[in-house]
């Protein structure tokens, strides 16, 4: 009988799932989903606040696809469109499919 760990392990079973969910919401936000929403899940089981703390400081999917050109900023809301798109799917503003970056 050794109730102090028992509640130990209750401490850091509830306190994974917290970080957990924790991250999984805040990769939601930064536009993660699927499969890469399960992944965070899996780094806030495994690393708890530093899971959290790793999915604060990566970029967001936008701005990983801005990196990589496949998306570019608004001039007119700075939310990130798809790189050719000729109207802004958050603001409705004509863009230049031409001027990408
Ligand atoms: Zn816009």
């Amino acid at each position: 009988m050794d109730g102090y760990s028992g509640a130990y392990i209750m401490f850091v079973l509830i306190e994974s799932v917290a970080c957990a969910s924790g991250a999984v919401i805040i990769a939601e936000k930064k536009g993660y989903k699927g499969a890469a929403l399960a992944g965070w899940c899996f780094v806030g089981l495994l690393f708890n606040l530093l899971g959290i703390l790793i999915v604060l400081i990566v970029p967001t999917k936008a701005e990983g696809y801005i990196q990589q050109g496949k998306m570019k900023v608004c001039p007119f809301c700075k939310e990130a469109v798809l790189v050719d798109a000729i109207l802004c799917k958050h603001c409705g503003s004509k863009l230049d499919a031409t001027e990408a970056k």
